[in-house]
């Protein structure tokens, strides 16, 4: 291989990484938004933005750039990585809940690596990727094809560990590994590439890579064990409103039952409900598939009341102020 190219290109790639202004937390470096891709809407489902199928068959346009792009408030292995993890608001308020969460009930630390990476940038990295294994096919088990990638969606992060500070499957064997594998499904997020989908999703085992796409469906996926290209499939056949309204139990319920081939009795009247009976329809629909928990619990499960994405240390002296207000009365 050419090295002068080689060299040309990490060149490349590194000055458009550095092109990037320094910014602090208050002003994100946010790209600008265009508006939803015509592309994304019509070709591939587009639920709330956050069921959008990726991959080598399901491109996106080559100037889409999420509207709400924001930096989540969680560690990067270097300062200089948190201008790389930029997500949509949504996702990088349940990026901080996974991270807090990891810490506060195991004590793992995890660091995000990657998060919205722009068609230019994915063009670079996947250039760059085949002229070190020397072939476009090659490259593409590697790294995603500009247009494929999930990370143009501002959905997607890549998770490193203290531990294993590199990509790589030997992150799935760590402890922090492991923890998010089994447990993003909670915060939205879905492990999205296993060596046993590998022929649908089109890339290898991936443990580091994580995709959100909201609790319901991230939870229903986790249960059913079944890779994002499967789900869509089968979501396709559900009424709009319960892909944005149903709890995870009635999307795992309906999914499995149209996996089975069984036609469930609740998607017809899911079907039939206009839209003032829709609540109620969601309801009964979800009773066959309770178990133990209530549909209240199901639902607050599902769409918890998001937290606001986190302020700043609050200081003693703060705190002082916050608890004894003077000058009330
Ligand atoms: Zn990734």
């Amino acid at each position: 291989m050419n090295l002068m190219k080689k060299c040309c290109l990490l060149l490349t790639l590194l000055a458009l990484l550095f092109a990037v202004p320094a910014f602090s937390h208050s002003s994100p470096p946010v790209p600008s938004p265009t508006p939803p891709p015509e592309a994304v809407k019509t070709s591939i489902l587009d639920l709330g933005r956050h069921l959008v199928l990726v991959n080598r068959e399901h491109r996106i346009s080559k100037t889409y750039i999420p509207q709400d792009l924001v930096l989540p408030r969680v560690a990067t292995r270097k300062e200089s990585l948190q201008e790389q993890i930029l997500m949509t608001r949504e996702a990088a308020q349940a990026l901080e809940a996974l991270f807090e969460a990891a810490l506060m009930e195991e004590g793992h630390v995890l660091y995000a690596v990657s998060g919205y990476r722009s068609y230019g940038i994915q063009q670079i990295l996947f250039n760059t990727k085949v002229q070190e294994v020397g072939s476009r096919e090659r490259a593409q088990r590697r790294v995603a094809l500009a247009g494929t990638s999930e990370h143009q969606l501002g959905l997607a992060i890549d998770l490193q560990a203290p531990s294993h500070l590199n990509l790589s499957q030997a992150f799935g064997d760590t402890e922090e590994g492991k923890w998010a594998g089994e447990n993003a499904h909670r915060f939205g997020f879905i492990l999205r590439y296993k060596t046993a989908w590998r022929d649908l999703t089109g890339i290898s085992d991936e443990p580091w890579h994580f995709r959100y796409v909201g609790i319901a469906h991230a939870t229903a996926m986790h249960q059913l064990d079944i890779p994002f290209e499967t789900y869509v499939t089968y979501a396709r056949m559900l009424p709009e409103y319960v892909l944005t309204g149903g709890s995870h139990v009635l999307l795992a319920g309906l999914i499995a039952d149209l996996m089975a081939e069984k036609q469930p009795e609740a998607l017809q009247a899911l079907q039939k409900a206009d839209e003032a009976g829709q609540e109620s329809a969601l309801r009964q629909a979800t009773a066959p598939y309770l178990t133990g928990q209530s549909y209240e619990q199901a639902l607050w499960y599902s769409y918890p009341t998001p937290k606001p994405t986190a302020e700043p240390w609050v200081d003693a002296d703060e705190e002082e102020v916050l608890l004894h207000p003077s000058g009330s009365n």
